[in-house]
C-alpha cells in the first residue's frame, strides 16, 4: 500500500537529507515546498519573483499560495508511488487545507513523522551546509561531505551553492518562526494518532535513517 508521510521539525534536523534518501531507496516521491520555491527563484519565475523576498529573508510564504502549489504539485504526479513532503505543512492551516487536498485525492496521511534536535546542533548543522547547484542533493561540511571532494554524488555536477537564508540573522528569524507555529501542529497530530517522533540529536545521518526506517517500513 502507498504511503504518505510529512516530516515536520525544525530547520536542519534533517527532513530533507532523510527524505531524499528514503525516497531514492522506496521509491516515493519527495516533495519540498523549500526546495520547489528555491528552484522557482533560481529559475526566476513568476512565482520565484513572489517568493523570493520572503525566503530570502526567513519569513513563511503565505498559507494560500503555498497549499495552491501543493495542490498543483499533488494533481502531477503519480500518487500510487506514495510521497514524503518535507517542510509542509508548516502552520496549523496548512494542515487543514493540506487534510482537504489529501481527501481531494482519496487518499490519507500514513503519519506525521517529527524529527528533533537540540538548538546547539541546529545552529552546528546549519553552519555547515551546502547543495549541488544543478541536482540539490545535500551535503554538509563536517557529516556529509560528497564521496569525492568537490563532485556531486548524485549527478557528477563540480557546482555547489550554500543557501542565502542560511545566514545567523536569517536563522534567527527561521527558528522564532518554526517555534511560533509547530505546537498546534504537533497536537494536532498526536490527537489525530498519526505523530511518530525522533529525537536525532547526536546520531549520524545513517543512524537516523535505519532508526526511520524501523518506525516507517
Ligand atoms: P525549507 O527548505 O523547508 O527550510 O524552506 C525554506 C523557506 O521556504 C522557508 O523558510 C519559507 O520561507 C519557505 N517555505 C517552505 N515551506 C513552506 C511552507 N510550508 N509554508 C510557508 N513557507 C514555506
Amino acid at each position: 500500500m502507498s504511503k504518505y508521510f510529512t516530516f515536520i521539525g525544525p530547520i536542519a534536523a534533517g527532513k530533507g537529507t532523510q527524505a531524499e534518501i528514503l525516497c531514492e531507496k522506496y521509491g516515493m516521491l519527495h516533495l519540498s515546498t523549500g526546495q520547489i520555491f528555491r528552484d522557482a527563484i533560481n529559475q526566476e519565475t513568476e512565482l520565484g519573483l513572489r517568493v523570493k523576498n520572503l525566503i530570502e529573508n526567513g519569513f513563511l510564504v503565505p498559507d494560500a499560495l503555498t497549499n495552491e502549489i501543493v495542490k498543483e504539485k499533488l494533481a502531477n504526479i503519480d500518487l500510487k508511488k506514495g510521497f514524503i513532503l518535507d517542510g509542509y505543512p508548516r502552520t496549523i492551516n496548512q494542515v487543514y487545507e493540506l487534510n482537504k487536498i489529501l481527501k481531494m485525492f482519496n487518499i490519507s496521511l500514513t503519519n506525521a513523522v517529527l524529527i528533533t534536535v537540540s538548538e546547539e546542533e541546529t545552529i552546528r548543522r546549519i553552519s555547515g551546509r551546502f547543495s549541488c547547484a544543478k541536482c540539490g542533493h545535500n551535503y554538509h561540511d563536517e557529516f556529509n561531505r560528497p564521496k569525492v571532494e568537490g563532485v556531486c554524488d548524485a549527478c557528477g555536477s563540480t557546482e555547489f551553492t550554500r543557501r542565502k537564508d542560511d545566514n545567523p540573522e536569517i536563522i534567527k528569524t527561521r527558528l522564532k518562526q518554526y517555534f511560533s507555529e509547530i505546537q498546534p501542529i504537533i497536537d494536532y497530530y498526536k490527537e489525530e494518532k498519526l505523530l511518530i517522533e525522533l529525537e536525532a540529536t547526536g546520531l549520524s545521518v545513517q543512524e537516523v535513517t535505519e532508526k526511520l526506517e524501523g518506525l516507517l517500513y
